[in-house]
């Protein structure tokens, strides 16, 4: 049995867990880190965490993976774009193998999630699927023919920004109406609040909706067809067998499966893609951790 040291940085908190290639994390750690401004701030706590827990368990661990929100270049090992915290060209990998003494393998946490669900979940028996994460952010993951593929900048798959409402509102990446900026869980939280003028949580509005209030029901069911029309657009231009939905707002897919799955099939060519299977993702939040314990193998050790 093989084991990995897996690090997930998330846009407030901190996973890190050794990961046996079987999947069962045999340890882990969480960090809120919605304070943590800067990025060496992070790798002295990623350090402190990482060594404490490889002298705890008693396993030998051969590599270290980090699965990152943004742009990464997993050849330089190089965090390239963190949108909102303004990370820009940090060269992680080297910093972590200078300080763990491990190998040390970068990638983005959408690709990582989907390659833990290509060896761990629904799609080990799938060659062709999308995945795609609604968090406070949206990104999307391409595995096609048994591969993951990252296109030819390594950009592959930014689903969250393709535009599903003209003239919409202002995006972070520079233009209007991505599928970002009108179905994440940050979007959820503004239509919540211009419909009430109460600041809630995403989780505070799933409670609410839950209990059945309107409002809360009507930005879920509003976010939902956003996603759905984005997704016809998936099917009808890779024809995926599974598309595969993480991140925190899709825990709660029954909020909005039925507005995502009318508007799907209303704009998709149902003829050619009319098998697509569209499903939670069953490794809840250790999607990305998981991927993370994966990066070795991706680069061939
Ligand atoms: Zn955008």
């Amino acid at each position: 049995m093989q084991y990995n040291l897996a690090i997930d940085i998330g846009g407030s908190k901190l996973l890190i867990g050794i990961v046996s290639s079987d999947g069962d994390i045999i340890c882990s750690d969480k960090k809120d880190i919605s304070n943590v401004r800067s990025d060496r701030e992070i790798i002295t706590l990623i350090t402190d965490i990482s060594d404490k827990m490889m002298l705890g368990c008693d396993v030998a661990v051969s590599s270290c993976g980090v699965s990152v929100p943004g742009l990464t270049d997993s050849e330089k090992g190089e965090w390239v774009f963190a949108p909102y915290s303004g990370i820009t060209n940090f060269p992680i990998a080297r910093l972590l193998k200078e300080k763990l003494k491990l190998p040390v393998f970068i990638e983005n946490d959408v690709n990582a999630s989907a390659l833990a669900e290509k060896h761990f979940g629904i799609c080990r028996e799938t060659d062709n699927f999308f995945w795609m994460t609604i968090s406070n952010g949206i990104g999307g993951a391409l595995f096609l023919d048994g591969k993951l593929y990252k296109g030819a900048f390594s950009n592959a798959g930014e689903i969250g920004h393709v535009t599903v409402v003209k003239d919409g509102h202002m995006c972070g990446c520079g233009k209007r109406g991505c599928l970002e900026v009108h179905a994440s869980g940050l979007s959820i939280e503004r239509e919540y609040s211009s419909l009430t003028n109460l600041m809630l949580t995403a989780k505070e509005i799933v409670y609410k909706a839950k209990q059945g209030e309107q409002a809360a029901n009507k930005v879920y069911q509003h976010a939902g067809r956003h996603i759905g029309m984005a997704l016809s657009h998936v099917s009808n231009l890779l024809n995926v067998e599974k598309i595969v939905l993480g991140g925190g707002v899709s825990l709660d897919y029954e909020l909005f499966k039925n507005d995502l799955l009318t508007e799907f099939r209303r704009n998709v060519f149902i003829r050619a893609n009319e098998n697509v299977i569209i499903v939670k993702t069953g490794l809840h939040y250790h999607a990305s951790l998981l991927g993370a314990s994966l990066l070795s193998n991706l680069k061939g050790g």
